[in-house]
């Protein structure tokens, strides 16, 4: 199976590597020419529990000498999706799916403008990567509770569904087919909305948010809120499950979100396909948002403004 990796960071490469270990052709994609040139040149080097290895694995910034492949997988953030949409209908065939475990509700709609729901294959992953420098990511350690769920959005895309399951599980990875992968983006959103927004405005890691009555209950408000949305929208959701993962967090995370991640690099942020998708719906089915309106209208402020920031007196 030929596969392209459009946005090859922290996370297509995690992606692309496990699955060309597992056997297929892969080819990553990215427009950060220094990036592609450090792969090509050295190998992609990867950091796994601090011992570092460099791989051979194809690499372009020329989506156009890539040829036509099997599956296209988008793993850019999410305002750079639509970009990478158009790019990825140079190498698509007429039935070509269209993969994406990006953040957000953002990433679905822009792709099924471009191809319909039924060449998209949707879903969702907690396994996480960093970037370190170009050509470097750091996968840090496996836990147990890391997965990946997704499932095809229309049959014609679910035998390729299937192989990707079975190579990502022969790469040793985590996951599943999903029975009900709106509801897995819904609860994941009400995490993330509630995490990546709070983290990023304390500039704090998730576990201490969640260590902190004052951010657990901003956290829970936030959450309530997107399963209020997910529900109107016909989505299952569960919102005591949700809480279970603020409490898993609370014991044992440490991480720095990817949103808190841009922040600090003075990056543009996902807030937009995050937050305000679930802003839009809301209004959509007339349910007030007060907390989620807040904390988007605030990373807006934040993200406006990087250059003005105070840092000290
Ligand atoms: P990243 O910034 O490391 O990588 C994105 C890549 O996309 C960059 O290399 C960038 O140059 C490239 N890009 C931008 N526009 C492009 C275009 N038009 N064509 C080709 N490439 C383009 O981001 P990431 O951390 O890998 O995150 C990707 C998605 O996965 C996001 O939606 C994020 O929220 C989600 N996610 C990340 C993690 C994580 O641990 N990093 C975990 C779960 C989900």
């Amino acid at each position: 199976m030929k596969i392209a990796v459009i946005g090859a960071g922290a996370m297509g490469c995690r992606f692309g590597l496990a699955l060309m270990d597992a056997g297929a052709e892969v080819v990553l994609c990215d427009v950060w020419q220094e990036h592609i040139d450090a792969i090509n040149k050295n190998g992609l080097r990867v950091l796994r529990q601090d011992v570092s290895s460099y791989v051979k694995i194809p690499a372009t910034t020329d989506i156009k000498s890539i040829g036509t492949v099997d599956v296209v997988l988008i793993f850019t953030k999410a305002i750079h999706t639509e970009a990478a949409m158009k790019q990825a209908l140079e190498i698509m065939s007429s039935t070509t799916p269209i993969v994406t475990l990006q953040n957000g509700l953002g990433s679905i709609s822009v792709i099924e403008h471009y191809v319909g729901t039924e060449r998209i294959i949707a879903g969702i992953t907690n396994y996480q990567s960093d970037l370190l420098e170009p050509g470097a990511i750091d996968l840090g350690a496996d836990k147990p509770g890391f997965y990946t769920k997704f499932k095809a959005l229309g049959s014609a895309c679910e035998g390729i569904s299937r192989e990707l399951y079975r190579l990502l599980k022969s790469a040793g990875m985590n996951c599943e087919i999903s029975d009900d992968i709106m509801k897995e983006i819904w609860e994941k959103l009400a995490f993330n909305n509630a995490m990546n927004l709070i983290t990023s405005l304390t500039k704090q890691r998730d576990g201490y948010v969640c260590k902190s009555p004052y951010g657990f209950e901003l956290s829970e408000l936030i959450a309530r809120e997107v399963c209020d949305v997910a529900l109107a929208e016909g989505v299952n959701v569960d919102y005591n499950s949700v809480v279970r993962v603020f409490e898993r967090v609370r014991e044992s995370s440490v991480h720095i979100t990817s949103m808190l991640q841009d922040v600090l690099q003075t990056k543009p942020t996902e807030v937009d396909a995050i937050c305000g998708a679930v802003i839009e719906k809301a209004a959509k089915h007339g349910i007030n948002t007060p907390h989620l309106k807040t904390v988007f209208n605030l990373i807006k402020v934040v993200e406006a403004n990087y250059e003005h920031q105070v840092l000290h007196l």
